[in-house]
């Protein structure tokens, strides 16, 4: 092993401005690897979940300009882990190496002759500006643009910074860590010479879903950064371009900006359904609040397996998750795709139809409409009396479908296939944001999910919204009811497809 190897690394990693699609491949790739990972308030705590499961995840700063832990401190988890032959990713919010004290941590690791790398990542001084509709440079507004932190005191003589020079300048001045100090910011400028009337805008938890912007001049800002108690982390940007916001504000005015929608299901599945509704602008808090857990195929299931076709005229699934188990159980015993033999496949809907296809397995039924109860009319129709059925499932899923189909004379064997269990882990930190600042809506997509979500009992803070829920399907619904919840819409369709024109019709009626 080289000495290299042998010491570990450090990477310098920017985490980006807070969008999870912001951060680069790099990044993502390495925070994957990562042994151990070292972050603070301005990395969002999401990327978190693509660690591995037994990385070390050190937390070193809370919000406000002051740290949890010292400088020297994080300097030393650095050099400890590395040197014991870790590999360490420090996560710094947008760029390490704007204004984030990312040049020292560097020079440490260089002078212990610890191996870096340092990961550039889009910084919020530029980021955030344009998730308000505010491009930094342009052809007709500004040909220089400034970054300038905030944290000077800009009373203090022996400042670092040339106020009259920055005064003086015609382009854009992005301000970092300025909120606390605006008034001394915008007073020294004017003092300098520079024009009141200059439009300025403070953007706080850009590209985030909880953005906001408050829009105003350099002489009115931190009157209105007063009276709104707008709070840091902010940037301010100062310029003429600050008026180019009026026509480019696309990030603000997308549908779902400003909703809050918990997105309650199991780790594996939330995934999809929440990148639609972020791409829509929606601040989603996944909350997971089952887990999968396996149910193994018992020795008669497995007897079954070997010759399927012999014993079953149709193989039903209801949901991706009794794809993924029936076919997991069937791999133990079979070797061959071909052994499933002639059995026809009926499908509830498309995401059950997606996983199926992926095995490259046409689906002989799928109801037009996709219920439960549906599907249980369409093969009643199809399927002769008498006709052996075989419906892998969750222990909690709903038994409708089996109910009918015996009613019509099938022979419906229940394979119990996996069981869902409560979820305890907050890795995102959604459940906390979710009790400090509730939510509109809450989606719910099958009635387990409902009766677990119900269990966990989650209080929001008093003056915080109360989520009216939006259920995927009648049984879903059901269970809502049966618990009091409020349902503020069920999707007609039991797809994501239908849920999202659900949430986009929803948000254009209510007013949060
Ligand atoms: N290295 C970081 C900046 C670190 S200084 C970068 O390149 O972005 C921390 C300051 O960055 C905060 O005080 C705030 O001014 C700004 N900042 C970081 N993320 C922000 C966000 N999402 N919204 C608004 N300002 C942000």
């Amino acid at each position: 092993m080289s000495r290299d190897e042998k010491r570990g690394h450090v990477y310098l990693v920017g985490a980006g401005p807070g969008a999870l699609g912001l951060v680069t491949l790099r990044a993502r790739q390495l925070i994957e690897q990562a042994d151990v990972i070292v972050y603070d308030y301005l990395c969002n705590p999401e990327m978190l979940r693509w660690a591995r499961g037994d990385a070390e995840k050190i937390y070193v700063g809370k919000s406000g300009s002051y740290h949890t832990i010292p400088q020297e401190e994080i300097n030393a988890i650095l050099t400890s882990r590395a040197l014991a032959g870790k590999e360490v990713v420090r996560l710094k919010g947008g760029d390490p190496y704007v204004f984030g004290r990312g040049g020292e941590e560097a020079q440490i690791l260089a002078r212990s002759g610890i191996p870096f790398e340092v990961v550039p990542g889009v910084t919020s001084a530029i980021a955030v500006p344009s998730y308000a509709g505010i491009p930094v440079t342009h052809r007709d507004f500004a040909s220089t643009v400034t970054f300038v932190t905030g944290h000077e005191d800009p009373a203090k003589p022996d400042s670092a910074i040339d106020w009259s020079w920055l005064a003086r300048l015609s382009g854009t001045l992005v301000f970092l860590m300025g909120v606390e100090r605006l008034r001394q910011i915008t007073g020294r400028l004017i003092a300098e010479g520079a024009d009141p009337a200059t439009p300025a805008a403070l953007v706080r938890w850009g590209t985030t879903a909880h953005q906001e912007t408050l829009a105003g001049t350099l002489g009115t800002i931190a009157d209105l950064v007063q009276e709104r108690r707008f709070s840091p982390p902010a940037a301010i940007v100062i310029g003429d371009v600050v008026k180019l916001r009026s026509e480019l504000n696309w990030y603000e005015a997308l549908p779902l900006f400003g909703k809050r929608i918990v997105v309650t299901r199991t780790r594996g599945q939330a995934g999809v359904l929440a990148q639609r509704l972020v791409q829509l602008g929606a601040d989603v808090l996944e909350i997971p609040t089952i887990r999968i857990v396996p149910v193994p195929s018992d020795a008669p299931m497995r007897e079954k397996l070997t010759a399927f076709s012999n014993h079953f005229d149709w193989l039903v699934f209801t949901s991706p998750n009794a794809v993924d188990r029936f076919f997991a159980e069937f791999f133990q015993v079979a070797s061959d795709l071909r052994d499933l033999g002639t059995v026809k496949i009926a499908s509830l809907g498309p995401a059950t139809t997606a996983k199926l296809q992926q095995l490259h397995l046409r689906v002989d039924l799928q109801p037009e409409i996709f219920t439960a109860e549906k599907l249980a009319e369409a093969l009643a129709e199809k399927i002769m009396p008498g006709a052996r059925i075989c419906f892998p499932k969750g222990r909690l899923a709903a038994t409708l479908v089996a109910d009918r189909l015996q009613e019509r004379g099938a022979r419906v064997e229940s394979w119990i296939l996996y069981d869902t269990q409560p979820e305890k882990e907050d890795l995102g930190g959604a459940r906390l944001r979710y009790q400090n600042e509730g939510a509109h809506f809450s989606i719910f997509t099958s009635s387990s999910t409902v009766e677990y979500w119900h269990a966990m009992q989650l209080q929001s803070e008093p003056d915080t919204p109360r989520p009216r829920a939006v259920s995927l399907g009648p049984i879903t619904s059901a269970t809502l009811r049966r618990l009091g919840y409020e349902i503020a819409a069920e999707a007609p369709e039991s797809t994501l497809d239908s849920l999202v024109a659900t949430m986009l019709k929803l948000s254009m009626e209510s007013i949060p």
